[in-house]
């Protein structure tokens, strides 16, 4: 690493994992039940793509899929090229505010035991799906040595993405009702957009937020911007620009998400057209997100989640950090395990 690179600020890079299924499954539709999957066709092209640029992410896997066989070759193909495995829930339901704390417990243990199976390494981060997330969730990670969660979006347009949602799904009144908080409330919009520390079980939990663009709190993250880029591709690549030049001069550090509609156009077959920006090309989409994460690695040294917590909270665990791994089994019984040195930048601020 050269000077340049060093002197760079620090900036965070995530995939969710949703695959087919999970989306059916939120948007209501049949079919889920079996489970389709488009990761064949998705994960070598994303892992290449990351590997032409250098790139060492964190990529949220659904426990669900961990748990079956025939993705196993896939998602270790994920951690043998040095990305982190963080968990994104077993049944990737929008709605794990709601469930009781031993349904919880299940939900987020079962995750941790097939993601472990399948990769070889226990996750240390989180992220809830539909961003879904509660006093209890965050406890409990903290409970389980979890280092770090990355599920809260603080922007003030969850209800109108929901709203949007609802338009365009067929849900029964039960399942508008589970869904009734996806995307967040107004009131997320207030919280904070910088990574802090949280205080929970006499443990620290680093949260990372989603970012969105400082003071107006509108998406960047890369599905919203390829949405922008229906319009103009013009005008979404200077909207990105603006939130990473915000992001500097506010001192944010910038977490930006992909999903793998990002990287999958309409021309790949795998339906899913009621999500925004799937009528574009997969080679329009790659275009945009190319540009986005070209402006991300000129301004800033890209990490994965994993490896910024333990810069953030002043961990000398090089060896372990070098690939940005997950794989701490065994921290759940040691107390204090992220950050015992460091001052608390925020508390319970969730
Ligand atoms: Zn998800």
């Amino acid at each position: 690493m050269n000077a340049k690179q060093k002197s760079k600020p620090l900036a965070t890079l995530s995939l969710d994992l949703d695959n087919q299924w999970s989306y059916l499954k939120t948007h209501g539709d049949p079919g889920w039940e079996s489970f389709p999957s488009y990761f064949d066709r998705l994960i070598p092209r994303v892992l290449d793509f990351l590997a032409e640029r250098g790139l060492r992410i964190t990529v949220f896997v659904v426990g669900q899929d961990a748990a079956l066989e025939q993705h196993h070759a896939a998602l270790r193909a994920i951690a043998n090229a040095g990305h982190e495995v963080g968990n994104h829930s077993f049944r990737h339901e929008p709605w794990l505010h709601l469930y009781s704390a031993e349904e919880l417990k299940t939900e987020i243990a079962a995750a941790e035991s097939a993601i472990q199976r399948a990769v070889g390494a226990r996750p240390s981060g989180f992220r809830g799906p539909g961003f879904s997330c509660s006093p209890a969730v965050l406890e409990l990670l903290a409970r389980r040595g979890y280092r770090y969660d990355a599920s809260t979006f603080p922007s003030f347009l969850g209800p109108l993405a929901r709203a949007y949602y609802f338009l365009t799904a067929r849900l029964s009144s039960e399942q508008r009702t589970e869904r009734k908080l996806l995307f967040g409330r107004f009131a997320e919009g207030f919280k904070p957009l910088r990574p802090h520390l949280l205080s929970l079980a006499g443990r620290n939990l680093l949260e990372i937020p989603v970012t969105t663009m400082p003071f107006v709190k509108t998406p960047i993250h890369i599905s919203y911007v390829l949405y922008l880029s229906r319009f103009s591709p013009a005008l979404a690549r200077w909207y990105f620009r603006l939130a990473l030049a915000l992001c500097r001069s506010a001192k944010v550090t910038p977490s930006i998400l992909l999903h793998p509609l990002d990287f999958l156009g309409c021309d790949d077959g795998v339906g899913l057209e009621f999500f925004p920006a799937m009528d574009l090309t997969a080679e329009h989409k790659l275009a945009v997100v190319s540009d986005c994460l070209r402006e991300m690695t000129n301004h800033f040294e890209v990490l994965a989640l994993g490896e910024f917590t333990r810069r953030f909270t002043g961990e000398a665990d090089a060896s372990d950090s070098a690939a940005g791994r997950a794989g701490h089994a065994g921290d759940a019984d040691r107390p204090g395990v992220a950050g015992e040195q460091c001052e608390v930048a925020s508390v319970g601020t969730l």
